[in-house]
């Protein structure tokens, strides 16, 4: 339902977003699809009305560059570029703080968070008014084309969102600009209305990930390195056992199974999505050889985190090899 931004509107907004729920947002840029950030079943809903096939990492809305100290690591060129900008389309994204609360889910599980301060008045004054960040990407299926108005939000999602608040049409309607500052080097990872030219007249050179004059630009590497993030220990996808010195991450009923940690003992898999990046490094910290995770159903968020696993399965190779230690049918299927 499309709700007037009143201050009952925004009331109910907050309410909504406290129970965990998945609202319409409007911002200069396009419309978000929003939660609250700290809660990870919140951030898992997301991905699901979604229908991403992949846990892409979502942008993080602020109502102030005050906040984000809490949340990530903020060098000066960041600073300068907040001061310039914000509230603004400019994404930025840093390192996490080490007791950063946000959803490792919101992040991909990297340890990088993507932060912006809108500068549509609602967005502020809904994030001023909840008092904690929210998490939103686009408020379209994954296929669909980015929504400038709340009718364009209703017609995709009016049936699976409670709330749309109308902002108006958006004035941009495009997506923010993203530069990646969590290495020396700053990166373009998106092109927006803040332009090259412009962020570099703050901070000097900006690489792109795009090529330029026909060769690669070559701080791609260090900084690509950290886009999936993968435990350290082996990974042995649709166990049906556990072996000597692996961690078994369960799903759903486990029967006789020894489960070290469960996704979902009830086969929910939005707590699955919700608790699959912190249960792996939670098993990757302990002392286990190896992690293997039961089988996953490949529905609904289902083929988003067997698409997480899998790319953490095969980026073994790169792995610490002292790690490494008898056999693994490392992907059997
Ligand atoms: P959307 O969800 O459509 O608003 O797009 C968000 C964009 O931000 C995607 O292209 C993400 O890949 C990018 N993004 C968000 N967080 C990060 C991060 N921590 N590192 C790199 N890219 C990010
Ligand atoms: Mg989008």
């Amino acid at each position: 339902m499309i709700i007037a931004p009143t201050p009952q509107g925004i009331a109910e907004a907050c309410r909504l977003l406290r129970e965990g729920q998945v609202i319409g947002m409007p911002t200069e840029t396009v419309y978000g699809l929003a939660a609250d950030a700290y809660q990870d079943n919140a951030v898992a809903r997301i991905f699901e009305i979604k229908n991403r096939p992949t846990f892409n990492p979502l942008i993080i809305h602020v109502a102030s560059s005050d906040d984000v100290e809490k949340f990530v690591e903020v060098p000066l060129k960041a600073q300068a570029l907040m001061e310039a900008f914000w509230p603004g389309p400019l994404t930025l994204v840093l390192k996490r703080d080490k007791n950063c609360p946000i959803s490792l889910l919101a992040s991909g599980g990297l340890d990088t968070l993507a932060v912006r301060c809108p500068a549509h008045p609602i967005a502020g004054r809904l994030i001023r008014e909840y008092g904690r960040p929210l998490a939103a990407p686009s408020a379209n299926k994954s296929t669909g084309i980015s929504p400038t108005s709340a009718s364009d939000v209703e017609l995709a999602l009016g049936n699976i969102v409670p709330l749309i608040l109308d902002g108006g049409r958006c004035e941009i309607g495009l997506e923010s600009t993203i530069l990646d500052l969590s290495e020396d080097n700053p990166i373009l990872l998106r092109p927006g209305s803040i332009l090259m030219e412009s962020l570099n007249a703050i901070v000097g050179p900006v690489y792109s990930l795009k090529k330029d004059h026909g060769e690669q630009i070559s701080v791609k590497a260090p900084g690509m390195m950290h886009r999936h993030y993968a435990p350290h220990r082996p990974l042995r996808l649709n166990a049906s056992n556990c072996r000597e010195g692996e961690a078994l991450l369960g799903f759903g009923d486990a029967g006789s199974l020894p489960v070290t940690l469960n996704l979902s003992e009830m086969g929910n898999l939005v707590e699955a999505a919700a608790n699959l990046f912190q249960m792996l490094r939670q098993l990757d910290k302990d002392s286990y050889k190896s992690i293997a995770v039961m089988p996953i159903p490949m529905e609904g968020l289902g083929i988003a985190i067997n698409d997480r696993l899998q790319r953490a399965a095969a980026l073994e190779e790169f792995l610490d090899p002292t790690l490494h230690g008898g056999d693994h049918d490392n992907n059997s299927h």
